[in-house]
């Protein structure tokens, strides 16, 4: 016999297995369901015999909302007690999967929180307002949730191409160096396979070894920072890997140059580091564009900007550098790439400016890396892009992050884990069960 005059309707919406809903209520604007086992007969987990009840407790947790009104389940929880006086098991309460003990929150609601974060991409904040908790809170039902995907290295099969890049994690205060992380994604599945912290050979040497020589061996191709430590790791596991410097580190590389030349040029003929008003500094960022997006006006005006501040010519040198190295990516094939390359080299050397003596240094040390970027067709500008975006949309979610293993499960729960979710219906269109 139940113990509550059960609201057969409700209780089928809240659809949790041995609960049954009695009173309904809105409260404050939300909505509390007040709900029982159906259990009436138990046994002592200790010694099997037959217990009694003894009184009930009330606890509320949060659950998922119902018609979009936020939803509490208050249940009164059953305590038993054994009949046999001899028992040491004494009393007990009730217990469900669904509600833990001291939960704030039903497992489902935890379930729907973490896939808030994970899939729809949701700050932790925001989805811990929704259910009413604290950040810490909806931190662990995340971590409850993604943890073990991540450590399922299942989640790593299949990756034949990989792209490395390091990313800065957090800027340096007075107290602290910047603190930088590797990332590791697949290029085929444009999907981020690992964040690690540091950005040295031991870390990506370790990463490497971790995933066994198998892996390793079938990785065909990899991307990467053009960084030394980088290069010694992956020459060491992936022997039989094609190693790609692509354009956009490339270019990275030019556009330090630009930077660091336009500071030395503005120092040396100003005597002050750039301000708002003076020429080079407003030509900043303009420096930087590549030169078929600059409207005919703007490149006049770069020209103008650059005839005050730049009298040797050394930071124009610097951005015809630039784009010539550009070039040496655009071109049809490696011959071509090739023959562009000379064409950079004797640029750099002709222009007498330290930064392009360095930078066509660092270019001649990666040249095969960078023409690779023709010859490994897998290399193709598609798969780069899309792992650019992905950079950039990580570096976007991870902003204000200070604790490296909440980053890494955020990053890796929203673009490295492939999740299921069940597909709905289409509301409209052919419904059988209305026709009949
Ligand atoms: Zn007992």
């Amino acid at each position: 016999m139940p113990v509550i005059q059960g609201s057969r309707g409700a209780t089928v919406l809240v659809g949790m297995d041995g609960f049954v809903v009695g009173a309904q209520e809105v409260i404050d604007g939300e909505l509390w369901l007040f709900v029982e086992t159906t259990t009436d007969v138990t046994g002592c987990p200790s010694c099997g015999t037959r217990a009694v009840g003894h009184g009930r407790s009330r606890t509320a947790v949060r659950d998922l909302p119902v018609a979009g009104r936020p939803t509490v389940l208050a249940w009164s929880k059953r305590r038993w007690r054994c009949s046999d006086p001899d028992c040491p098991m004494g009393t007990w309460s009730e217990a469900t999967g669904e509600i833990a003990p001291r939960a704030v929150l039903t497992e489902r609601a935890r379930r729907r929180l973490a896939e808030m974060v994970n899939i729809d991409g949701a700050p932790i904040a925001a989805a811990a307002a929704v259910f009413g908790v604290g950040w810490h809170t909806a931190n662990q039902a995340v971590a409850d949730h993604t943890d073990c995907h991540i450590d399922d290295e299942g989640r790593l099969d299949g990756v034949r191409a990989i792209g490395v890049d390091e990313k800065r994690f957090l800027n340096a205060t007075p107290t602290r160096r910047t603190v930088f992380t590797t990332q590791i994604v697949d290029l085929d599945h444009n999907r981020l396979l690992d964040v690690i912290e540091g950005r040295s050979r031991d870390v990506l040497d370790r990463w490497l070894a971790h995933r066994g020589d198998d892996w390793c061996h079938q990785i065909r191709l990899a991307t990467l920072d053009p960084s030394a430590g980088y290069r010694a790791a992956l020459e060491q596991h992936l022997p039989q890997a094609t190693l790609v410097v692509d354009h956009f580190h490339a270019i990275r590389l030019a556009n330090r140059a630009i930077d660091e030349c336009r500071r030395r040029v503005q120092n040396h003929t100003l005597g002050h580091r750039g301000h708002k008003r003076d020429p080079l500094y407003r030509a900043r960022r303009v420096l930087l564009t590549g030169y078929e997006r600059l409207t005919p006006e703007r490149f006049e005006w770069m020209q103008s900007l650059l005839a005050t501040g730049d009298p040797d010519g050394e930071v124009s040198a610097c951005f015809i550098a630039k784009e010539l190295l550009r070039d040496v990516f655009a071109a049809a094939d490696e011959a071509h790439a090739r023959r562009r390359m000379i064409t950079f080299y004797l640029w750099c050397a002709d222009a007498e400016t330290p930064e392009l003596t360095r930078l066509a240094g660092t270019v001649s040390r990666w040249a095969e890396q960078i023409f690779a970027y023709h010859t490994s067709g897998g290399a193709s500008n598609g798969r780069v892009e899309n792992t650019h975006m992905l950079a950039e949309k990580t570096r976007r979610t991870a902003h204000g992050f200070t604790n490296p293993t909440n980053y890494r499960r955020r990053l890796l729960g929203r673009y490295g884990i492939k999740w299921h979710t069940q597909p709905t219906a289409r509301i409209r269109g052919r419904q059988p069960r209305f026709i009949a």
